[in-house]
């Protein structure tokens, strides 16, 4: 164990008093010690940001951009060191650490610098007066994280939150602190102004929760489990603070038999086991039209069984570890579950056997099930791994029925070439956000975000800049 992670306050590492393990999950091993940011650290982090909030929001926006993007800069010639951190940190492929995760973080804060300084207010007039309105940063917010994209995702929140003008204090997940620790280091390191961006470390439970409950920190941009948001949702009204609530999924994926199969199973394979299936916007459930069903199973699975797991530095792996030991049993958990319920389980199903390098190691097989209906466990509740079930279906309105069948509505995909089709359901699919014959094609400027318990409000393009700041209506007789 060499490493010892701690908060970066005012550019200074502060170590807490207690301290967790962290694992490096393709080997189950200890790698470091994360310190938890107790009350008296948190405090030096929230008393930090307010003194720093002046000047840093007293900037001009262009200015502000100027500093995001020397971060991106810093972090983009360091990419390799943080692509092969993150791999560590959880167990993903370096593959995709180094060319999309890492990358996507650089490009959040690129996007996010440029985004302010387009960035104009409203201006009504004709009716009474003229109106006008300003939007002022809300001072020192917080952002909570979690472990799935880590630096990915706190990059997406706190880049609007920077350039909108606010002081951030981030608290990425204590299941994979090491990004975030780095990214502290590298921002003291370019001389980013001091106090400005906080990064605290440490569990939810004590850090997260301090946080959310101190009435110094006017926002809370949270992703996580629908669970933990509830109870974010709750303190926040408590203080009558700003949350935006970025939750679970149970994505549902609606294949048509007249689907285009130029990039279908291939793009379905990716939005089933990337990241071994600890995406939010991972489709879990696939529907497929009874037509065309018995023969896009066995397509599939066939691929699927051919996605081995291994070694996550390895370039030619792209199949992972799940992130925790935790995680780990929670998964094998369901597959326990969806077999009492009567599964069909076609390849996967069970942890992985591994080389002896990776035996202590979180794998597990790329699962598929069918033979379970809509309100089963299996099909209800998020597993988050590698597992999808396939469900057959004959019309359109049963393709619906089904796809909104759940508790959540995060995200869904639709495959045909029918154009009124498409549309049709696109209007009426219970989900944030819905792809039509691709998945995973991201527009930063778009309205990120889920409905009913996947999630309240949203991110990305001016929606995260509203989010960060107040807005305030001047009205001028005429
Ligand atoms: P989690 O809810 O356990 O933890 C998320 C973060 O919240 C962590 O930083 C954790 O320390 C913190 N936290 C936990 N309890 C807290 C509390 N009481 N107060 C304050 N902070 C607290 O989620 P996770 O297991 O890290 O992440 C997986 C979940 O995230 C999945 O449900 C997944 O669907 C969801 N997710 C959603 C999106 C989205 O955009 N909708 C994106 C990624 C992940």
């Amino acid at each position: 164990m060499d490493i010892e992670i701690g908060s970066w306050i005012n550019h200074r590492q502060q170590l807490g008093e207690h301290a967790v393990p962290v694992f490096e999950p393709a080997t189950g091993a200890v790698y470091a010690r994360l310190h938890e940011a107790d009350a008296a650290i948190i405090e030096h982090a929230i008393t930090g940001a307010e003194a720093a909030f002046p000047g840093w929001s007293g900037l001009r926006t262009s200015e502000r951009a100027h500093w995001l993007n020397q971060l991106a800069d810093a972090l983009e010639s360091e990419l390799e060191t943080f692509a092969q951190a993150e791999t560590r940190d959880t167990g993903k492929p370096i593959t995709l650490t180094r060319s999309i995760e890492i990358p996507r973080a650089i490009s959040n804060l690129r996007f996010f610098a440029s985004a302010a300084t387009q960035f104009a207010s409203e201006c009504h007039f004709g009716e009474a007066g003229l109106n006008y309105t300003l939007r002022a940063p809300l001072g020192v917010v917080g952002t909570i994280s979690p472990w799935n994209l880590p630096l990915y995702l706190l990059t997406w929140k706190i880049a609007p939150a920077l350039a909108a003008g606010n002081c951030v204090v981030a608290k990425p997940s204590e299941v994979t602190p090491l990004t975030a620790h780095l990214l502290g280091r590298l921002a003291a390191d370019i001389g980013f102004p001091e106090g400005v961006l906080q990064i605290i470390q440490g569990t939810g439970a004590e850090a997260g929760s301090r946080l959310v409950g101190d009435p110094r920190i006017k926002a809370v941009s949270f992703t996580g489990s629908t669970a933990v948001g509830r109870q974010i949702a709750v303190r926040c009204a408590e203080h009558l603070k700003k949350s935006s609530l970025e939750l679970g999924g149970k994505n549902a994926v609606l294949v048509f038999a007249d689907a285009p199969r130029e990039g279908l199973f291939d793009t379905l394979i990716r939005s089933s086991f990337q990241n071994a299936g600890q995406i939010c916007l991972c489709g879990s459930r696939i529907l497929v039209e009874r037509s065309f069903h018995d023969e896009f199973v066995a397509e599939f699975v066939r691929r699927a069984q051919a996605l081995r797991p291994g070694d996550p530095q390895d370039e030619t792996t792209r199949l992972g570890a799940v992130v925790s030991a935790a995680h780990h049993q929670k998964i094998l958990a369901a597959l326990d579950l969806a077999r009492s319920e009567g599964a069909t389980i076609l390849c996967g199903g069970a942890a992985a056997t591994m080389t002896r390098e990776f035996e202590g190691g979180w794998f597990i097989e790329p699962t598929v099930i069918t033979g379970l209906g809509p309100a089963c466990q299996t099909n209800q509740a998020e597993i988050f791994g590698p597992v999808v079930t396939i469900q057959a279906f004959d019309t359109e309105t049963e393709a619906l029925a089904l796809a909104n069948a759940t508790r959540y509505g995060l995200a869904a995909q639709v495959w045909t070439s029918h154009l009124q089709r498409a549309h049709r359901l696109a209007g009426e699919l219970a989900a944030g956000i819905v792809w039509v014959n691709t998945w995973m094609m991201r527009d930063l400027r778009t309205p990120f975000g889920g409905m009913r318990e996947s999630g309240l409000g949203r991110e990305g393009g001016l929606d995260a800049l509203r989010f960060f700041t107040e807005p305030k209506n001047v009205c001028l007789a005429p």
